[in-house]
């Protein structure tokens, strides 16, 4: 059997004295892998019923005549709820990839993966009345997984547009010596300092009643983390409330 963890301190004993406390971590870590499959299966195998429902519900919704009030009223909410139930299985399943799968690293442009993200979510910035651009280097080349990359910009450029209500979003890359920086400036909500390591927990959310409306999970920081992470890199977060947030993603530069 493979002894995955080994931890030794010293009490206060008599000097000389060490105890040496072994733990095996075979059994939890097949645990955690059966945990991880088990998110996987059940968000993959869901979402052919809710698209079904959605169909049915959407019909039904279309057929509806105008006096039919209480089809009128409850069907688009059973729309959103299923749109609901639809994202946090989408982001349950990029959570459970993120944790599982081994990083598929190939040569990838930083910059563009961003641009795209932007250009992506444009338009939803524009009907907030927000600007949002990408003001960074034209071209910046890291080992990754482009598809990651790719939901790490969605994620914070996204995230930054939800909790903004008024001013800009600036996406950018930069380099330091050994990283690859990602950044993302809003002028927006903020974040309080007690809540900083928080929200990148699983399903944290630091108003609930706030984050609802906005149509988040509360797993996409989750996301960014363990991408972040997994390709050696790391997520900080640097924010006053009521005055923005810069969010700053780090990986690696050619590993
Ligand atoms: P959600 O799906 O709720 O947005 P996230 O994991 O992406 O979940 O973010 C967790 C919480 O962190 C959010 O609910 C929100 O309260 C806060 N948050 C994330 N990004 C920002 C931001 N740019 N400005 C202010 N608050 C933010």
């Amino acid at each position: 059997q493979r002894i995955g963890l080994a931890k030794a301190w010293i009490t206060g004993q008599p000097p000389g004295r060490v105890f040496l406390s072994v733990y095996d971590v075979t059994d939890l870590r097949r645990l955690e892998t059966i945990r991880k499959d088990f998110v996987a299966n059940v968000s993959h195998e869901l979402r052919t019923p809710m698209t079904m429902i959605r169909a049915m519900a959407e019909t039904l919704q279309d057929e509806a005549k105008p006096e039919d009030e209480l089809a009128n009223r409850y069907l688009p909410r059973i729309i959103g709820e299923i749109d609901r139930l639809s994202m946090i299985s989408h982001d349950l399943l990029q959570l459970s990839k993120a944790e599982s799968n081994p990083v598929e690293k190939q040569t990838c442009d930083l910059a563009a993966v961003v641009r795209e993200a932007v250009d992506h979510l444009h338009e939803r910035a524009v009907e907030k009345g927000l600007a949002l651009s990408y003001e960074g280097l034209p071209l910046l080349v890291v080992q990754a997984d482009p598809t990651q990359m790719s939901q790490i910009a969605i994620n914070l450029v996204e995230n930054a547009i939800n909790y903004t209500t008024a001013g800009s979003v600036v996406a950018s890359v930069r380099e330091e010596p050994e990283f690859a920086v990602f950044e993302v400036k809003d002028t927006g909500l903020g974040i309080a300092i007690e809540h900083h390591r928080r929200v990148f927990e699983r399903f944290y959310r630091i108003d609930k009643g706030r984050s609802r409306t906005t149509g988040g999970t509360g797993l996409g920081l989750s996301i960014v983390k363990h991408i972040a992470e997994a390709h050696g890199g790391s997520v900080s977060l640097d924010s006053t409330l009521n005055e923005g947030s810069t969010f700053a993603v780090r990986i690696p530069i050619g590993e």
